[in-house]
């Protein structure tokens, strides 16, 4: 199973990948399905209204996560990586007004915000927590196409199809021919130091050997540059903002302030032992505050993780000196290396396995990131991303109010703060450890899997049932 750097790190909107992102792109997938000639036309159908029900997480944290506002946007055409975010209000109200959604190329339905979009807490979909059907009606209500997607974490959408065809290639790895193109096919972190150990490269050497198998330099490095692009943009917005974040529970921003005065304490050249875990905090929560706004921002692996990434990687480009571009694309390429193995051995949606799949999966990629950034061997590299999985294992996801503001701001800064800590105690050794990184994936794997439903992302256990929401 390969996944490329661009598919773990995707430039999207917030507040969640799985939650607001997938389910656009689920919708723009319907919309192409249905423009298609791929499925049955009665002779004299016409697709005259579409709806769609959501289940599971979805249908419980919906409303929080924006998954409503994504699919209407999603039917109207817009899609995750261009939609404007300033925009997003006024198309919402006009398809209210109209009663209609208008995508470029299709002839118009009719489309009702409240009625055609159900949140059915009673069904699951069998094959994922986060199901969707999206319905296309003919003009006397009967349905005339019906197809199921999950969003399965990170913004990626698959149809119930796809979904077991995934299953499969990730279960049975000699039926994966994905992977027959590229120089390095490795799926688990012991066959990715086996093969570095074997060609005497780097890990960021052997993801650049794969990508560049699928595209050429110049693309993947402007690619990457474009990433780091997106990530400053993020942190530098979610500086400057301002006030409360939408929602209802009245959460400040905190990160502008943090900044006036981190700035502050930098000028007045007093040493502050806190300095570097305090502007790294800022960091972390300037692209959460963002990505809780609705703003832009790129997912790392996830929307509600995206701050760990960006925060280590600004860090490591303002406090280690070493860190130039070609360091910085170094960082991106393994963390995206780590970041496919959890997903293809794990998982890193919060709605399958809990918190730990998201800020825990995201922290192992920034420790990995930094580490190889800092010039760390493959071995210390895979014992920099295992120290920071391990000591999320176990964390549940239970945002207040299904918003990802609380715990999940705070959450990644104190995630970019020890995948800080992982990195350079990984340093400080000489790549041998205890518990291989194989084996905490599994780890967390399987207490996701012993996981109660309402530890993942329901917002019906844990700090969303112990805070009042007022
Ligand atoms: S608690 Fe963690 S997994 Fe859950 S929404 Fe927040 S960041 Fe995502």
């Amino acid at each position: 199973m390969f996944l490329s750097v661009f598919e773990v790190f995707k430039i999207g909107i917030g507040p969640s990948s799985s939650h607001t992102m997938g389910p656009m792109s689920a919708a723009n997938r319907f919309l192409a399905l249905l423009a298609s000639n791929d499925w049955p036309r009665p002779a004299g159908a016409v697709v005259s209204r579409l709806s769609v029900s959501l289940h599971g997480s979805l249908a419980y944290t919906g409303v929080g996560h924006a998954t409503d506002r994504a699919v209407i946007l999603g039917l109207a055409g817009e899609r995750p990586e261009t939609v404007d975010p300033d925009a997003m209000d006024a198309t919402i109200a006009q398809i209210r007004q109209k009663g209609t959604v208008e995508p470029a190329g299709h002839p118009g339905y009719a489309f009702d915000c409240d009625a055609d979009v159900i949140f059915n807490r009673k069904e699951s979909l069998p094959g994922h927590a986060n199901g969707m059907t999206f319905y296309a009606l003919n003009t006397d209500g009967t349905i005339l196409l019906r197809q199921i997607y999950y969003s399965i974490g990170g913004g990626f959408v698959l149809t119930d199809t796809e979904l077991t065809a995934w299953q499969e290639a990730r279960n049975s790895p000699a039926s994966d021919k994905q992977t027959d193109d590229i120089p390095f096919p490795f799926r688990t972190a012991a066959e990715m130091l086996s093969m570095a150990k074997r060609s005497g490269m780097t890990i960021a050497a052997m993801k650049r050997a794969n990508e560049e198998a699928r595209m050429p330099r110049e693309k993947l490095d402007a690619g990457l540059d474009g990433l780091v692009g997106a990530m400053d943009g993020c942190i530098d917005r979610g500086l400057r903002g301002e006030g409360v974040l939408p929602g209802g529970l009245h959460v400040r921003r905190r990160a502008g302030q943090l900044y006036e005065k981190l700035s502050a304490a930098k000028l007045s050249n007093q040493f502050d032992p806190m300095m570097a875990n305090d502007w790294l905090s800022m960091f972390a929560m300037a692209v959460n505050e963002e990505n809780a706004a609705g703003g832009r921002v790129v997912t790392a692996p996830t929307n509600g993780a995206a701050g760990v990434v960006p925060a280590t990687l600004r860090y490591c480009r303002e406090f280690q000196s070493a860190a130039g571009k070609d360091a910085t694309r170094d960082f991106l390429l393994t963390a995206a290396a780590i970041g496919g193995i959890i997903k293809t051995n794990a998982s890193i949606s919060g709605a399958e396995v809990g918190c730990q799949g998201e800020v825990g999966s995201a922290s192992a990629m920034a420790a990995a990131g930094l580490a190889a950034a800092m010039g760390g061997t493959p071995e210390q590299v895979e014992n920099a991303a295992e120290i920071a999985l391990e000591h999320h294992l176990g964390m549940t996801c239970d945002p207040i109010a299904g918003l990802v503001q609380v715990p999940c701001i705070e959450r990644n800064a104190l995630g970019a703060v020890k995948a800080v800590t992982a990195a350079s105690l990984a340093l400080k050794g000489d790549g041998t450890h205890f518990v291989p990184l194989d084996n905490c994936i599994e780890t967390m794997r399987q207490t996701g899997s012993d996981m109660h439903e309402k530890y993942k992302e329901t917002s019906t256990g844990g700090l969303a049932v112990n805070v009042v929401d007022c």
